[in-house]
């Protein structure tokens, strides 16, 4: 069943205190930087970083939110990009069985993807978000003065995500991508706004159509097959991970569907434009090996998310071995 849909508030404002009846959850980094928005609060710190991204977090919260008497009345709000709001969501999902929860998103990848739609979880070793809930926040509030502070690769992580839902659903969007150029979006505040807004709706759609995964949503997965393989095997940052994926699964779509080899072309010049990579020299064996034990597997190959044109994307069932054809090319270069 859908659980209800939390209430969206976007504003531009330089953070201000926060108020004190709520029990903060937030990592190192962003509570060194905003100091102040912190004072006289009760705010649960941790360390930044996958690796802190663990049930042993969690139950660091669970301690802390003890001590500070923390009830069933009491709001938890986790303010961070992906790594503190999955783990705040799913700390505030299990303790007493759960209790309000909102989250306020410091990167763009948190206000255009993690934050939205109610996927929360922690690593388990090398095997990522395999504990988790799916339960919506109560409230999630855009700020996008915390963008000020957030360094360069960290825009263009966020920005893999932006021109994901370009290809998948959004021909225009992804024209207006082309004009423009990450330096456009990081001077341009009214712009930045209403991409984000965009890309909100886009992941709120989908999410409310599907929330648990069975058709749809599989979509938001397009260039993350791949992707999270290289991002696992190389330790590449998500984004970059994810735009190599991308353009994969342009290769793997001339070949499945006969489609046209200029989209993967148009996409790895958007791609340069936002400082993310179109080709990475991976093994190719080391990441069909990480794909056979993919958990989205089955015994015959893996569903792939292919676009069949810019802004209209499909979900097909692949041999790994049209999968590995894919990637040599990819990894030659050939087409690009
Ligand atoms: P995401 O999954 O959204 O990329 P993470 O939780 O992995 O986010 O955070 C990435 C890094 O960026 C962390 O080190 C975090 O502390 C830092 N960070 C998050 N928000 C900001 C911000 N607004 N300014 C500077 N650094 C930030
Ligand atoms: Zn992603």
């Amino acid at each position: 069943m859908q659980s209800s849909s939390p209430k969206y508030i976007f504003q531009h404002s330089n953070p201000k205190p926060l108020p004190a009846k709520s029990i903060f959850i937030t990592d190192t980094h962003i509570h060194e930087l905003y100091p102040n928005l912190f004072k006289g609060t009760r705010t649960i710190v941790f360390r930044p970083g996958e690796e802190h991204k663990t049930q042993e977090t969690v139950q660091y919260i669970t301690k802390e939110l003890l001590q500070f008497e923390a009830h069933r009345k009491t709001t938890i709000v986790g303010i961070g990009g992906g790594i503190v709001t999955d783990i705040a969501g799913y700390a505030a999902s299990t303790y007493m069985r759960g209790l309000p929860f909102g989250f306020m998103p410091t990167t763009l990848l948190g206000m255009v993807d993690a934050a939205i739609g109610g996927k929360n979880g922690v690593n388990y070793g090398l095997h990522k978000n395999l504990v988790g809930t799916i339960n919506q926040p109560g409230f999630i509030i855009f700020d996008t003065a915390f963008l000020e502070t957030l360094p360069d690769h960290e825009w263009s992580n966020g920005f893999a995500e932006v021109i994901k839902y370009a290809c998948l659903f959004d021909s225009a969007l992804f024209d207006e991508l082309n004009r423009n150029d990450i330096r456009y979006y990081r001077n341009n505040k009214e712009a930045l706004n209403t991409l984000i807004q965009i890309c909100v709706q886009w992941k709120t759609k989908i999410v409310n159509e599907d929330e648990h995964e069975n058709g749809n949503r599989k979509l938001l997965n397009f260039g993350h097959t791949a992707g999270h393989a290289i991002e696992t095997l190389y330790h590449m940052p998500h984004g970059q991970a994810v735009a190599i994926g991308m353009i994969i699964a342009c290769n793997i779509a001339e070949k499945e569907l006969g489609t046209d080899a200029s989209i993967g072309q148009k996409l790895a010049l958007l791609l340069s434009k936002y400082d993310l990579p179109a080709t990475f020299d991976f093994n190719v064996q080391e990441v069909i090996n990480v794909l056979t034990m993919d958990k989205k597997r089955n015994d015959t190959g893996i569903e792939y998310i292919l676009l069949k044109n810019i802004g209209e994307a499909c979900i097909t069932l692949l041999s790994f071995s049209s999968i590995e054809q894919a990637l040599v090319s990819t990894k030659n270069g050939s087409n690009h």
